[in-house]
C-alpha cells in the first residue's frame, strides 16, 4: 500500500514537472520578437546563384551577346527554348526571335551552362506568376535586358575570331600546316 502511494506521488510530481516545463517554453516564446516575414510586402533577398527567371544579356558595348547558336535549346531537357537566327546590321549573327516557355522550364540551369557567350543567364527572380498559362511564353523583347547580368565586363566579340598573333605551326607543340595542294595525286 505504501509502495502504491509512493509511485502515485512520483507520477504526480513527474506530470507536474512536465507541465511546468511546457508552460515555461510557451512563456519564453510569448515574449520573443516574432520572425514572421510578410510576403510580398517584404521580399527576402535570394542568393545570387538562385535559378529563377532567365534573361538575355548584352556586352559592355551594348550589343546583344546571343549569337543564336542553338546550344541552349539543344541542352534544354524539356525543349522550352526556341529561336531563329539572322544576320544583324553590323554583320553579327543574332536571334531574329527567341522564345522561352517558362511554363515548361524546370530551372535546371543547363542552358546557362551551355551558353558560350554568357548571354543567357538565370536570375534570382522567382515571383512572376500569371493567370493565363499562355503568358508564360516570353519573347526576345521580354528576355533581353540592357546590362551584362552576372558578367558585366565580359565581351565575347573581343575574344572570338581574334587571330592568335603568331603564324600557324610556330608553337612548340604544333606541326607545320600542310599545303593540301602538295599532296594531291
Ligand atoms: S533552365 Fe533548364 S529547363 Fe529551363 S530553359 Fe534552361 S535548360 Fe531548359
Ligand atoms: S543564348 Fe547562348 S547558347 Fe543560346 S543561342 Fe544565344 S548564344 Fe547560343
Amino acid at each position: 500500500m505504501a509502495d502504491e502511494k509512493q509511485s502515485l506521488l512520483g507520477a504526480v510530481i513527474e506530470g507536474a514537472a512536465g507541465l511546468a516545463g511546457s508552460y515555461a517554453a510557451t512563456l519564453t516564446h510569448l515574449f520573443r520578437k516574432p520572425v514572421t516575414e510578410q510576403y510580398p510586402e517584404y521580399k527576402r533577398p535570394m542568393p545570387a546563384r538562385t535559378r529563377g527567371r532567365i534573361i538575355l544579356t548584352r556586352s559592355p558595348d551594348g550589343n546583344e551577346r546571343c549569337v543564336a547558336c542553338y546550344l541552349c535549346s539543344g541542352a534544354c531537357p524539356v525543349n522550352c527554348i526556341s529561336m531563329q537566327s539572322e544576320e544583324g546590321e553590323n554583320g553579327r549573327r543574332r536571334a531574329a526571335w527567341f522564345r522561352i516557355n517558362f511554363a515548361r522550364c524546370i530551372y535546371c540551369g543547363l542552358c546557362e551552362e551551355a551558353c558560350p557567350t554568357l548571354a543567357l543567364q538565370l536570375t534570382p527572380e522567382f515571383a512572376f506568376c500569371k493567370d493565363d498559362i499562355a503568358d508564360f511564353v516570353y519573347e526576345k523583347e521580354q528576355l533581353l535586358v540592357d546590362h551584362g547580368g552576372k558578367h558585366p565586363d565580359y565581351d565575347f566579340y573581343a575574344h572570338a575570331g581574334v587571330a592568335a598573333g603568331t603564324p600557324k605551326g610556330s608553337h612548340i607543340d604544333e606541326d607545320e600546316p600542310v599545303d593540301v595542294k602538295s599532296i594531291m595525286p
